[in-house]
Order: structure tokens, then sequence, then C-alpha cells
């Protein structure tokens, strides 16, 4: 890694090189054992990591605490500039940060660097924000009233994250929270502490350079259990977590059991439908870099290919084709279309699935590899797999979070191709590839995809940030980004004043004293 820069990046991010000790964050709640992150795309080790012990969760936990009972007086426009500062350290940081998601993550390059960017969008759209927090203003049924709403932040919100946008979800989260008045506290994925801790000492420099407490944005490294700290916690409203629905049911319970709220974002099981009036080029583009970017490790990924059976044969051969054409290799060398997945334990579910599509009937089209010998010494690089298979199979109904790609065919109307798509039990992003006006709009009715994201003539993965994020079902139902999701990091006020010297009750109620 290091011909393409990777030590100055480091430096760059205030990360310590292995031989220099422990990276911790700048406010530096760790002190418990080492976590040591291994790169997927060479298997070297890239630093240490100080995990978060109970008792370091609970220093963060005041530091926030503090935090939140000055930064909820700051007016929004100038908590919106604070924003904007660590937009413009994000823009020159940008190829660092970019460079480190690749590494530690596995992502190509140009994702890594879509990643960061993705995060200076948000920030964009947050200082906007800032000043367009509104509530409505009703008219009352009492004389000499007036009735408004108004959003008033909510505290801490706790922000938990996945490994395979270690960066961009956690400003998802925070870029909003921090414009509504809310404090942070974040636990990254335990598979990627240092962009976590690259993050915090970004975050941490602007906060410093404003004279504002550090407890506005904390960072609690480790894994599941610091997760269980903060879920179990009444001081932490609002909890946010992305991962997989496996987590999500637990977070989700954890949260609900103290009636707190929670922002899920968990696993998706995405499809395009393919009619005969669809674009083949454009359909081929659209489905191969969602089954294979990222390594098939988006949630927006995509899983299944739903193809009208009278072109089947073709898109089949277009799809299989443009697969022989993938490079795979070190997703820093931006001459490669694929990278590594996370690690072995994710090859081991890979070639699980691969087996268990066979088992159940299915036909490999592209056999899957695990590739070994030069640059590939991680163990963590595979090549992209497509099964032809039924929607009914146990295996096609799973997330498997890799390059497998599932093609299914569909007969008739459109109609049945929607009900392919909506029998998961997720119901993260969907799309439909056609030039025919009346299948789109079919596909976008209420009786058309039943997922969060639906897309006309583009593929799953990828989405801007101006749009609500999230899905339904076992996705999870949270919603993250852009459009008005940033209502649930503010709690409602209704107001109702009376400027009269009478006092009348509502409904026409009498009560004389
Ligand atoms: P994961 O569920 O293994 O872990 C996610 C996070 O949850 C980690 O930080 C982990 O430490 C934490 N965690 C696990 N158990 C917990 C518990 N009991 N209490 C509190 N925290 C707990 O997921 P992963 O492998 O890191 O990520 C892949 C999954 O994330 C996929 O299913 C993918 O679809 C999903 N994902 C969803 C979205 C979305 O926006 N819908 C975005 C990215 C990833």
């Amino acid at each position: 890694a290091q011909q393409f820069g990777m030590t100055e990046a480091l430096a760059q991010l205030g990360i310590k090189a292995v031989n220099e000790g422990t990276s911790t964050g700048q406010n530096n709640f760790a002190s418990g054992d080492i976590l040591e992150s291994y790169s997927p795309v060479d298997g070297q080790l890239i630093g240490k990591v100080k995990m978060s012990t109970a008792a370091d969760y609970e220093k963060a936990m005041q530091a926030a605490t503090e935090a939140f009972k000055t930064f909820r007086l700051m007016p929004a426009p100038q908590r919106g500039e604070i924003v904007r500062q660590f937009g413009e350290k994000l823009r020159k940081r940008k190829e660092a940060l970019g460079k480190l998601v690749s590494y530690e993550m596995g992502k190509s390059l140009q994702e890594g660097y879509g990643e960061v960017q993705e995060m200076i969008d948000i920030c964009d759209f947050a200082v906007g924000l800032s000043r367009q927090l509104h509530g409505l203003t009703m008219h009352s049924e009492r004389p000499g009233h007036r009735m408004y709403e108004q959003y008033h932040p909510l505290g801490i919100v706790g922000i938990i994250s996945a490994f395979n946008f270690p960066v961009a979800v956690w400003s998802w989260n925070t870029a909003l929270a921090w414009i509504a008045g809310d404090v942070c506290i974040w636990k990254p994925s335990e598979k990627t502490p240092l962009c976590g801790i690259a993050c915090q000492n970004i975050i941490a420099e602007v906060l410093k350079e404003n004279n504002l407490p550090e407890g506005i944005s904390c960072l609690v490294n480790g894994d599941y259990k610091i997760g269980e700290l903060m879920t179990a916690d009444t001081r932490v409203p609002l909890v946010s977590a992305t991962g997989s629905t496996r987590m999500g049911k637990i977070v989700a319970q954890a949260v609900a059991a103290r009636l707190g709220k929670s922002l899920l974002e968990l696993g998706g099981n995405n499809a395009i439908i393919v009619t005969p009036d669809a674009d083949i080029k454009m359909t081929v583009i659209g489905a191969v870099f969602g089954a294979v970017g990222t390594a098939g490790q988006r949630c927006t990924s995509t899983r299944r290919l739903i193809i009208h059976e009278s072109i089947y044969d073709k898109v089949k051969d277009a799809i299989v084709g443009a697969y022989g054409q993938l490079r795979i290799g070190n997703p820093l060398d931006q001459n490669n279309h694929v990278g590594p997945l996370i690690d072995t334990h994710a090859v081991d579910l890979y070639k699980k699935a691969l087996e268990q599509v066979v088992a159940e009937g299915g036909k490999i089209l592209v056999e899957g590899e695990v590739l070994s010998g030069a640059g590939y010494e991680s163990g963590c690089y595979v090549k992209p797999a497509i099964a032809e298979a039924s929607n009914d199979f146990k295996i096609v109904q799973h997330e498997t979070f890799a390059p497998v790609l599932y093609l299914l065919k569909y007969s008739g109307d459109v109609e049945n191709a929607i009900e392919l798509q909506n029998g998961v039990a997720q119901g993260l992003s969907s799309a439909i590839m056609t030039n025919n006006l009346r299948e789109a709009e079919k596909f976008l009715s209420v009786a058309g995809s039943d997922c969060g994201i639906a897309n006309v003539n583009i593929g799953t993965s990828g989405a801007e940030i101006g749009g609500a994020f999230g899905g339904e079902k076992e996705t999870g139902g949270g919603r993250e980004s852009g459009s008005d999701a940033w209502k649930i990091y503010m709690r409602r006020q209704t107001n109702t004043i009376n400027y009269t010297t009478n006092l009348p009750l509502a409904q026409g109620i009498k009560f004389d004293l």
C-alpha cells in the first residue's frame, strides 16, 4: 500500500503508524484492550486502537451531557457554521480519508473518495437546513389564541455504524444531529476503527478552533458490548443503528424496552426488474456495478435480477460476458473493478452461499472462487459469481454480503415481476429497467415496489444525499440523510398562547368556579 501513499494519508489524518503505539481519538475515551486493524487489501496491520471500557463510556456520556447544556443554546445557523467548517476540512482531507476508507474497508479508491464526497454533500445540505428547521403554525379554535409547533434538540444521539460505509453513515447522522443542536456518541464498526479515529480527529480540530466542548462529538471504539451500553442507556433518547437485520432486531428491542427512539438502517435484498422494454446496455452497467461494486458489500447492492423470459437469454449472456471483463485486485489501484471482502469470515459466508444455491437446485453461471497468489495474500479476494435461482430458495431470501448475483425469470405482466421483487423480508432498494411508461408507473404505484427506494432506469445502488434514505420491512423503517429526515433528531413541541383575559377551554368545555 506504500506505493499508493498510505503512510502520508495516515499521517495527515493523525493516525499513528503501527510502530508508534496506539491511535486514539482526540477525546480519548479509550483505556481498554487493544483492537488491531488489519487491511483486507494486503493483510497488513494498519494500526492499533484502544477500545473503550464501560468506565470510558461513562466518561464520554458525561462529556456529552455537559456539552449538550451549552450546544443546545447556540443558534442553529451558528451550529450550521460549525458543520460548514467541518465540510471544509473534509474537502482538504478528501484524498487522505478516501484512501484510508479504501485501505481499511477494501472498497475501490473511487468509492472511497465518493464516500468522503457524500460527507461533504451532507455537510452542505445541513448548513442550509440550519436556517430551515421549520415547524407549522395552526389556527386555534379559541379566540385570542395562537398555536404553533417548534422543534427542539433531543439531546445525546447514539450512533452505531457498519463496516461497509465506515465514514459516510456517521456524517449523515452527525451533520443533521449537530445542526439540530444534539451531541453525538459514535461507536464505529470494530472492523473499521481507524476510520472512526480519523473522522474524530477532524471534527475535534473544528471544535477546538471554535472553543467548543469536545463532548459534542464523542467516539467510543469497541464491539457490540459498547453498543449495548448505549442501547440500554436512558440518557440516549435516539439510537441510530446501521447494520444487519440480526443486530437491528436486538437494538430495536433494547431501545423500545426503555421507550427510546431508534432509527434503523438494516439489510437489503435488492432487485432490478428487467422488462422486455429495457435498454440492455444500461441494464448491464447498472446491474454489474450494483452487484460487484464494493464487492457486493453495499446495503443497496443488487442481489437479484428479475428478467422477463422473452429477453432472458440476451440479458444473461450480456451480464455473464461483462463479468468476464472484471479485474479483481488491490482497490487502491484504479485499474481494478473489484476489491476484497472485509475479512475471511465474509469469504466463508460467500462460499456457503454458493454451495447452498446449488444444494437448493440453482445453476451456477459464473463460478465463484477464492483467489490466491500474488496480490491476494489477505485471503479476502473472491470472484463475483452468478447463479440461476428461484425466489423461494432460502439463500435467495437471505442477504449474503458478497458478490453473488441471482438471476430469476418472470413471465407475463410486470405485476409478476413486482410480486417476486416484493417477495422477500427486506425492503431497501429496488429498480426497474424499462422504457415503457405503464410498467414504470405501475412499479412506482401503490401496487408497485414496497421498498424505501424505487428507481427507474437506474440500478439499486448509489443514492444521493438529497433524498431520505432507508427501507421498509426488515430493513428497519428508518430514514436518514435528506428530505425531512432531520425531524427524527429533534423533539416536536406544540405551543398554544392565550393573549386574552379569558380562559376558554378546548372543545367548548365549560368549567366555572
Ligand atoms: P453488523 O450488524 O455486524 O454490525 C453493525 C454494528 O452494530 C457494529 O458497529 C456492531 O458492533 C454493532 N452491533 C452488533 N450487535 C450489536 C448489539 N447487540 N448491540 C449494539 N450494537 C451491536 O453489520 P456489518 O457486518 O458491520 O454491516 C453489514 C450490514 O449492514 C448489512 O446487513 C448491510 O445491509 C447493513 N447496512 C445497512 C445500511 C442501510 O442504510 N440500510 C447501510 C450500511 C450497511
